[in-house]
């Protein structure tokens, strides 16, 4: 059978389905509605929607493909011209939490920064640059913690290297793995620095075999991957490493075209009081410079003023160069790309475009999988945790709603993101919160006492945090809460009734002789006669000859005091079935 790739660019129509198929729309609509949709001819389906009927139809010669229409990083890729000159490298430091990354980027730097981090992590995405051997180098600094897996992926995309830092007393952990991954994912060349080689208890070479089990073949070893071990805290070996950074941006000649219109990627971008957006830029071909108008996603500016990394003004940013602007009338996302456009009717009409663009790809989808999903499962038990995320910047903003969706609720919570802001929590996110069992968490933001009264007022939940994981913790903890809690019966044992000395209306004291197992004061027991339920008990105590014991076992014979609901006639010959019950919170 021949093989038929169909590309799919945010959604497509039945009709276009069905003749990509080689169906009738009949024939197709006939199967959506199989499934519980309803669907007419010009009905847009999503990618997965697509995917889920083709699979229901048994059709195995036809592969979807999505087709990227978005204008960010992954179709970042221009043809470079005869003039392109040679740029620097943008280095993306990773790894696993405290295996040395910010201490690496400090020695490089010359910079104190460990100290004013919130709980020791990186949280954003910044750029440095620095000059080894008269050579620029830049240094994107992405955060360690995994919550940060969606900034580190986007960083990647930027990233010619990564230098992937680990600890030689701790080898390669589930982040230095991930490291790697990103690392191939984005098509960068790997540099290893095995770092802590000062510490007792480092490994070089373990550390190698560690790191060619996960596919880096050390060079020394016949592989292709450059190791340097290193301590960053004690700067050693670090002059070797940059050495190893600048061979390796030779080796791929890296270059950028600097005579056309600037362009390059959003890294960060937050309000600031007093500058509106403060927008940090890498520039990745051309030049940028004050005054110019950009484009990025759906919103545009004139670079009104620019500053280096250091903070210091630049007129003029070459490619490979990181710096910070203001002008954006409004604050462009994370991994936007950027371009530099002649004049401002330009630059405004562009935005609008892309704003219609992105709004037709969401809005277009009329039926998208989750809605399927719901549908074919008629029994849905899954219950909603219900948050507004509020972030100082729109890269922590994303960063905690994508690892939110990482929480793996075993297909039993279903996270619905009521909405997502940078700034303060406010009134609206208040309103907006009542009434809908709703949390609202903020992320390095403040809550203004008059919005703290307001939320306790209301009932609202609101809760700040400055370490992400924290927020994580709490997020799964609340989820938890949700799920209903699993109960877990235990059988114990049977007794035989022998004889009733007392029976009230919420108590019952009978004697038997014991079956089976055991009893003891606390017991649950369900009364049966002649292979029928009566009703439940709760053994209050327990006794032998007359005294109190704590516990009647097979064999023996006794009395029981015990509590029930409901008056229950208790007779010779019934069996009581002993068992404990207890409830288990289940947990993610
Ligand atoms: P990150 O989470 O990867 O950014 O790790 P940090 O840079 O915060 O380092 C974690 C801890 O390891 C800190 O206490 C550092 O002082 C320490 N550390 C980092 N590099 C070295 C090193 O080369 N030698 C030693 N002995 N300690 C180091």
């Amino acid at each position: 059978m021949e093989e038929k790739t169909i590309q799919i660019a945010g959604s497509i129509t039945v009709d276009e389905l069905a003749t990509a198929l080689g169906l009738s729309v009949t024939e197709l609509i006939g199967t959506l509605f199989k499934n519980g949709i309803v669907a007419t001819i010009n009905q847009r389906l999503d990618y997965e929607t697509a995917q889920i009927i083709i699979d229901e139809l048994g059709i195995e010669n036809v592969k979807l493909e999505r087709k990227n229409t978005s204008t960010k990083t992954s179709d970042f890729h221009r043809e470079l011209s005869d003039k392109a000159v040679t740029r620097p490298p943008v280095v993306a430091v990773m790894g696993h939490v405290d295996h040395g990354k910010t201490t690496l980027l400090d020695t490089l730097l010359h910079k104190k920064t460990v100290d004013d981090e919130a709980g020791g992590i990186t949280q954003h995405i910044s750029a440095y640059q620095l000059k080894h051997n008269d050579r620029l180098i830049t240094f994107l600094d992405t955060p360690g913690h995994e919550a940060f897996a969606a900034i580190r992926q986007h960083g990647a995309m930027l990233t010619d290297i990564v230098v992937i830092v680990v600890a030689a007393d701790d080898g390669v952990k589930p982040q230095t793995v991930e490291a790697i991954n990103f690392a191939k994912t984005a098509n960068a060349r790997i540099i290893v620095a095995i770092n802590k080689i000062d510490r007792e208890g480092a490994d070089v070479n373990r550390t190698m075999a560690d790191l060619s089990q996960h596919g880096l073949q050390p060079e020394e070893w016949g592989g292709d991957i450059v190791m340097v071990p290193i301590s960053a805290k004690m700067n050693q070996n670090l002059d070797q490493l940059l050495d190893m950074i600048l061979l390796t941006a030779d080796i791929e000649e890296l270059k950028a075209d600097i005579d056309i219109p600037a362009e390059g990627l959003v890294i960060e971008s937050h309000m600031e009081v007093g500058k509106g957006s403060v927008v940090n830029l890498l520039v990745t071909g051309g030049e940028l410079k004050t005054g110019e108008f950009i484009v990025a996603g759906n919103t545009y500016g004139k670079v009104r003023t620019m500053l280096d990394w250091q903070g210091k003004p630049k007129g003029k940013a070459t490619p490979s160069t990181p710096v910070t602007i203001t002008g954006f009338k409004e604050l462009p996302s994370f991994g936007d790309r950027f371009i530099e456009v002649k004049d401002e009717k330009t630059a405004r009409k562009m935005a609008l475009l892309n704003a219609q663009a992105a709004a037709d790809e969401t809005a277009s989808a009329n039926v998208t999988s989750g809605d399927l999903l719901r549908m074919m499962n008629v029994a849905d038990n899954t219950k909603t945790f219900n948050v507004i995320i509020k972030g100082d910047v729109l890269g922590s903003v994303t960063s905690v709603v994508d690892s939110l969706k990482l929480i793996d609720t075993k297909g039993e919570i279903t996270l619905n993101i009521v909405s997502t802001g940078v700034g303060d929590i406010n009134e609206n996110d208040v309103y907006m919160a009542a009434g809908g069992n709703t949390v609202i968490y903020g992320f390095n933001v403040s809550v203004p006492v008059n919005i703290n009264k307001m939320a306790a007022r209301d009932g609202v939940p609101v809760r700040t945090y400055k370490v992400i994981y924290e927020l994580l913790d709490d997020a799964k903890h609340e989820m938890e809460n949700l799920l209903d809690a699993e109960i877990i019966e235990e059988d114990k044992g049977e007794l035989k009734v022998l004889g009733v000395f007392r029976t009230e209306k919420t108590s019952i004291i009978a004697g038997g002789e014991m079956l089976t197992g055991d009893v003891k004061p606390g017991y649950l027991a369900r009364v049966i006669r002649n292979k029928k339920y009566l009703g439940e008990v709760e053994v209050t105590s327990v006794q032998k000859e007359k005294m109190d014991v704590n516990v009647l076992v097979a064999g023996e014979t006794g009395g029981l005091a015990m509590k029930t609901t409901s008056k229950i006639e208790l007779a010779i010959n019934d069996r009581l079935k002993f068992f404990t019950r207890e409830e288990h919170k289940k947990s993610l």
